[in-house]
């Protein structure tokens, strides 16, 4: 039986959005919040500052994102899939979920509006909103990886603050020409989910029914670090 394993997220919230809300946080505030992301268990924060194009095409008025990254468990990743793996996974995206509503009521204590984007809203590609922080890439597997891991889960926060460390330049495209030599993920699926020219078929996939991750098992970026990756692809591109 094929499933789809994320059940929506309810909402958590303690704390109503200010009726004015501030758009300017401080260097102590931000500090202030990155701690409270760390100890709410996410890896990280990256930011996201949508274009007027960007707005345009997805029919959406956000500005400025905060995506909260949370490593998934190994343990679960290198479960055979089974219902029992999505369960788990479920649990552990409600878990998370659920803390991502402390980080939205942590701003609005302090006067920024912040709303949790609904994770399973198909109105807008969460992916394609990652892609605008410049801070993470998709790879051939159709994983969305930042540096801190490629097997990451996140959420996102739309807020009014519009003073967030927003990164102008991508520097992870070279993965894109990595993947493009690399091809370990297409080799090894089990389920062909990729086209005669190694392009990801989503229909294909099974991650998100029966929690298939044999791909990012077997990618160099899950079994080696971006860090390590990216040097040794430096050290061949010197070569040639
Ligand atoms: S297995 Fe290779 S081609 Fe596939 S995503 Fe990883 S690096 Fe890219
Ligand atoms: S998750 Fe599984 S089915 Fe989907 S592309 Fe990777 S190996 Fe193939």
């Amino acid at each position: 039986m094929r499933i789809r394993y994320h059940h929506p997220i309810p909402n958590f919230y303690k704390i109503d959005n200010p009726i004015n809300p501030l758009t300017t946080i401080s260097d102590d505030l931000l500090n202030d919040l990155n701690e409270l992301i760390s100890n709410q268990g996410f890896a990280g924060v990256s930011y996201s500052k949508l274009c007027g194009d960007f707005k345009k095409e997805w029919g959406i008025d956000w500005d400025n994102i905060l995506i909260l990254k949370y490593v998934m468990s190994e343990d679960i990743l290198t479960m055979e899939p089974s219902r029992e793996k999505t369960i788990l996974e479920d649990k552990e995206f409600q878990e998370m979920g659920q803390k991502s509503f402390v980080i939205a009521d942590f701003l609005r204590e302090n006067n920024f509006k912040a709303d949790l984007i609904h994770p399973l809203d198909d109105k807008v590609s969460l992916r394609a909103i990652a892609m605008q922080s410049n801070d993470c890439i998709i790879t051939r597997s159709n994983m969305c990886m930042f540096k801190e891991a490629l097997n990451m889960g996140f959420f996102m926060i739309k807020t009014s603050i519009s003073n967030l460390p927003f990164k102008k330049e991508n520097d992870m495209l070279w993965v894109e020409d990595f993947c493009s030599t690399c091809g370990v993920c297409i080799d090894r699926c089990p389920e062909n989910a990729f086209d005669s020219n190694g392009n990801f078929q989503r229909k294909l996939c099974t991650a998100h029914k029966e929690g298939c991750s044999k791909c990012v098992l077997m990618c160099p970026f899950f079994k080696r670090g971006y860090d390590k990756v990216k040097k040794r692809y430096g050290r061949k591109q010197k070569k040639l």
